[in-house]
C-alpha cells in the first residue's frame, strides 16, 4: 500500500511564516524577503515528507493566508475595488485578506468564515457579474516546478470545482449554475497544464460533498465534473473528501471517471457502511483516511490495520491517507521540551504522522501482530497513565435527569430575581475583561516566570480590580465585573487549574492568516481540587454594593477550544468538565455572589455539518451539559451566558434550553436579524444584543447607540432587554473603554426616561 497526505501546515515549525509575514506588514522587509523565507518554509516541509518515504506529497498546500483566497485569486476573481487600488499582485491579495487603508485608498477586507467544523477560518471570495472567472495565476504550478527542482515530485492540491462555487459569494444577479462552463474550463486547463508539467497526479479538495445535499447540489457536482474529467487526458484526478461521508453522492462520485477517491473513515461515520454496501468502484484507487488530521492522538494501529486488512479482501486498491488536511494539527512534537514523554509518547502531531504513516504502510504487507512497531503501538493504548480517575467517572455516572433540570422553571425565577436585584429597566454590564493594558500582562508573565512573589501577582491584580471597580461605579453601569487581569485566555486559565489538562509550549495551529492558537489538551478525566475564581470575585464584590458577576468559562467552549481525547466520548468529556465548572458556580454562590455568568463563545464550534445530525449527535448533550452546570443554584442566583456570535436562528430552541436568565450576544456587525427570530420564537431568555463592536476603536456616539437599541425594543421587550457591547474589552484601550461605556450608560437613560 501506499501513503497520502492531504495538506501539511504550513505556517513554519516555530510559526516563521506569521512573524515574516507580519514583517512585511509593518514593513520591515520586503517582498523578496517574505518570499524567500515562504520558500524555505516550503521547501522544509516537502524534504521532511519525501524523508519519511511519503508516496503522495501535496504542494499547493502552501499559502501566505488562505487556499480559498488562493484560489479565487488563481481564477481572476479580485473585485474592482481591489484590482483598483492598483498595488502589487501580493498587496492586492493581502488587501483583499485584511483590508487597505493607506494612500492608494481604503477598502475593506472580505469576510471570513469558518471552514466547515474547524477552528481554521477562510477568506468568502466575492465574484460580481463584471468577473471574467478563468485562469490567470500560476501558483500551483510555481510551487510544482519549485518541489519538482528540489527532486520532490508532487501531488497538487486545489480546491474543487463543486466547492469552491459553493463557498463563493454572489454579488450580481449570476448565481453558480451560470459559472459551470467557465469554471469547467479553467479547470479543464489546470489539469492541462500539469499533464504538460509532468504531474501524474491532481488533487481536488471537496469537502462540501459531505454536507447534506440537494438533487440540484449533485446535478451541479456532476455537470462540472463530467465536463472537467472529459478533458483529462495525461494526468489522474484524485478527488479528495473530508469531514465527514458521502451519504448522499456515493453514487455520483462512484460513477464518475475520477482515477481516485479519498473517503474520510475517521469522522466520516457512514464511510464504511457505504463501501460496504455499494461496493467501491473498480479500477480506482481508494485514498483511506485513516491517520485523524485533526487530533493530536497516536493512531491505533490495530483498528486501522484491521479497516485496512478488510479493504484489501474486498479486493479495493487502497491508499493509507489522512482523514484531512494536517493544517489542523501543530507541526511536530519535538519542539515539546517540558512534556514528559510519559504523555508524549501517546502523541503524533504532523510530523510524527508521517512516521506513522510509514509505520503503517510496513505493517500492512506483513503479519504485522509480531512486529515490533505494532506491539508498542498497542501497548500505548493498554497503558494510560494518570488519565483515569474513578471518582469522576462515578460523578459522571449519577448524573440523572433532575441534574439538568433547574428550578423553580424560568419564569418563576425572573420574578423572584426583579425582586432580589431591583435594577433599573435596561440594566447595563459588560461582558467580563477589561482592557489588557502592558503593566497587566506584565505581571503575569514576571509571575510565571517566578520574577515576582505570589503576594506581589496578588496585590497587583487586586489593584487593578479596584481601579475597575471604581471606574465602572463612575461611569454608572449596574451590573459589575472584577475584569479578567489574571486570565490569560478564558480556556487556558480554566485548563491550567483543572486536573486533566496539558499544555503545549509550541503547538501552534493556524486559525487564520497569520493568526495561531495553541490548544491545551485533554489528557485525563477532568476535576476541580479548589475553587479557581472565588477569591477574586468576592474580593470585587468587597468594593462595592452593586452585583458582581462571577466570570466562568462554559464547558462545552472549554472542550471545543481544547484537543479532546479519542478515549471517551466528547459527551463525557463535557459532562466531566461540566461538573467541575459546577462546583464553581456553588462555591460562587455559597461565598454570597449572587449573579455568575457562564460563557459560551465556542458552543456553536463542533455543530455538525448535516443538520440531521445536530441534536442527535451534539446538542442533546452539549446544552446538557451547559444545563448541568447551573441548575444547583437558587432561583435568586441569576445565570448570564455571552455567546461570540448572534448566528443562532436556526439553533434558536436550543440556546433557549440552555435555560440562562440572561443571554448576551455580539450582534452589532450583523444586521439584527437575529432580533426577529427572538420575537417569531417567543425567547424566554432575557437578552443583551451587543450594542457596539468592541472590535474597532471607535468610540460609538449615544445617538448611535440609542438607535440600536430602539431597534432592538421593536422585537424585545421592555422587561427582557439588557444593554452592553458585544463582547470582553480586554483588546480595547482604556480611554477608548471609558468614552464607549459612558456613552452606552447616557443612552440607556435616554432610553429609560422615554419608556417610563
Ligand atoms: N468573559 C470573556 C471576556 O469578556 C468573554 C470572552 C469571549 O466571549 N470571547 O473576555
Ligand atoms: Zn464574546
Amino acid at each position: 500500500m501506499r501513503t497520502s497526505v492531504i495538506g501539511y501546515p504550513r505556517v513554519g515549525a516555530l510559526r516563521e511564516l506569521k512573524f515574516a509575514t507580519e514583517k512585511y506588514f509593518r514593513k520591515e522587509i520586503s517582498a523578496d524577503e517574505l518570499q524567500s523565507t515562504a520558500k524555505d518554509i516550503r521547501k522544509s516541509q516537502w524534504l521532511v515528507q519525501k524523508v519519511s518515504d511519503l508516496d503522495f506529497i501535496p504542494s499547493n498546500d502552501f499559502s501566505f493566508y488562505d487556499n480559498m483566497l488562493d484560489t479565487a485569486v488563481l481564477f481572476n476573481i479580485i473585485p474592482n475595488r481591489y484590482s483598483d487600488l492598483g498595488l502589487s499582485a501580493l498587496d492586492t491579495y493581502f488587501a483583499m485578506a485584511r483590508g487597505y487603508q493607506g494612500e492608494a485608498g481604503d477598502v475593506k477586507a472580505l469576510a471570513m468564515k469558518k471552514w466547515f467544523n474547524t477552528n481554521y477560518h477562510y477568506m468568502v471570495p466575492e465574484i460580481d457579474d463584471s468577473i471574467e472567472l478563468k485562469l490567470t495565476g500560476t501558483k500551483p504550478f510555481d510551487e510544482f516546478a519549485e518541489a519538482k527542482a528540489l527532486g520532490v515530485q508532487t501531488k497538487p492540491v486545489l480546491i474543487g470545482a463543486f466547492t469552491f462555487l459553493k463557498l463563493l459569494r454572489y454579488m450580481g444577479t449570476k448565481t453558480a449554475e451560470d459559472y459551470t462552463e467557465a469554471v469547467i474550463n479553467a479547470y479543464s486547463g489546470l489539469l492541462g497544464r500539469f499533464g504538460s508539467a509532468g504531474a501524474e497526479w491532481v488533487q481536488f479538495d471537496e469537502p462540501y460533498l459531505v454536507y447534506d445535499l440537494a438533487e440540484k447540489d449533485i446535478a451541479l457536482f456532476e455537470k462540472l465534473y463530467s465536463g472537467i474529467l472529459s478533458s483529462k487526458k495525461k494526468v489522474k484526478v484524485l478527488l479528495q473528501t473530508y469531514f465527514g461521508d458521502l451519504r448522499d453522492c456515493y453514487g455520483s462520485v462512484s460513477s464518475l471517471d475520477f482515477d481516485g477517491i479519498g473517503l474520510d473513515f475517521t469522522e466520516g461515520n457512514k464511510t464504511f457502511e457505504l463501501v460496504t454496501e455499494n461496493g467501491f468502484a473498480n479500477g480506482k484507487l481508494l485514498f483511506a483516511g485513516v491517520v485523524n488530521g485533526k487530533n493530536i492522538w497516536k493512531n491505533n494501529y490495530k483498528t486501522t490495520l484491521s479497516l485496512l486488512t478488510e479493504l484489501k479482501a474486498k479486493g479495493i486498491d487502497t491508499v493509507i491517507s489522512t482523514s484531512c488536511s494536517l493544517l489542523h494539527v501543530p507541526y511536530t512534537l519535538k519542539n515539546e521540551t517540558k512534556l514528559p514523554k510519559k504523555y508524549t509518547g501517546h502523541f503524533a502531531f504532523a510530523e510524527e504522522k508521517l512516521l506513522e504513516l510509514a509505520e503503517l504502510k510496513e505493517l500492512s504487507e506483513c503479519d504485522y501482530t509480531n512486529a515490533g512497531a505494532f506491539k508498542v503501538n498497542a501497548a500505548l493504548f493498554e497503558s494510560r497513565p494518570d488519565c483515569f480517575d474513578p471518582a469522576v467517572q462515578e460523578r459522571v455516572a449519577k448524573i440523572n435527569d433532575s441534574d439538568f433540570t433547574r428550578l423553580p422553571e424560568f419564569s418563576a425565577r425572573e420574578t423572584v430575581q426583579k425582586k432580589e436585584f431591583d435594577l433599573p429597566v435596561f440594566p447595563t454590564t459588560t461582558i467580563g475583561s477589561f482592557p489588557q493594558t502592558a503593566d497587566v500582562k506584565a505581571n503575569r508573565t514576571a509571575f510565571r516566570n517566578g520574577g515576582i512573589s505570589v503576594e506581589q501577582y496578588v496585590e497587583f491584580n487586586r489593584k487593578k480590580i479596584s481601579e475597575c471597580v471604581e471606574l465602572q461605579e463612575e461611569i454608572g453601569l449596574d451590573v459589575l465585573v472584577h475584569g479578567e487581569f489574571e486570565r490569560n485566555d478564558m480556556v487556558e486559565y480554566f485548563g491550567e487549574q483543572l486536573n486533566g489538562y496539558l499544555f503545549t509550549e509550541k503547538a501552534w495551529v493556524q486559525s487564520y492568516g497569520t493568526r495561531c492558537v495553541k490548544p491545551p489538551l485533554i489528557w485525563g478525566d477532568i476535576s476541580r481540587d479548589k475553587p479557581m475564581t472565588v477569591e477574586w470575585s468576592l474580593y470585587a464584590q468587597s468594593l462595592t454594593k452593586k452585583p458582581m458577576k462571577g466570570m466562568l468559562t462554559g464547558p462545552v467552549t472549554i472542550l471545543n477550544w481544547s484537543f479532546p481525547r479519542e478515549d471517551i466520548s466528547l459527551k463525557e468529556s463535557a459532562y466531566q468538565i461540566a461538573l467541575a465548572i459546577r462546583d464553581e458556580v456553588l462555591d460562587l454562590e455559597a461565598n454570597g455572589i449572587r449573579i455568575i455568568q457562564v460563557d459560551e463563545a465556542a458552543l456553536r464550534e463542533k455543530l455538525p455539518l448535516r443538520k440531521s445530525d445536530w441534536y442527535s449527535e451534539y446538542l442533546d448533550w452539549a446544552i446538557s451539559a451547559f444545563r448541568l452546570v447551573h441548575s444547583g443554584v437558587k432561583a435568586e442566583t441569576q445565570i448570564h451566558t455571552h455567546m461570540c456570535y448572534s448566528e443562532f436562528t436556526d439553533i434558536i430552541k436550543a440556546i433557549d434550553n440552555m435555560d440562562a436568565d440572561v443571554i448576551t450576544f455580539e450582534a452589532s456587525r450583523s444586521d439584527l436579524l437575529i432580533l426577529d427570530s427572538l420575537k417569531e420564537s417567543d425567547f424566554k431568555t432575557e437578552a443583551g444584543p451587543g450594542v457596539y463592536d468592541i472590535h474597532s476603536p471607535r468610540v460609538p456616539s449615544v445617538q448611535e447607540i440609542k438607535t440600536a437599541l430602539d431597534k432592538m425594543l421593536e422585537k424585545i421587550s421592555p422587561e427582557k432587554l439588557w444593554i452592553n457591547p458585544d463582547c470582553g474589552l480586554k483588546t480595547r484601550g482604556i480611554a477608548e473603554t471609558t468614552a464607549s461605556l459612558k456613552n452606552l450608560v447616557e443612552a440607556a437613560k435616554e432610553l429609560r426616561n422615554e419608556n417610563s
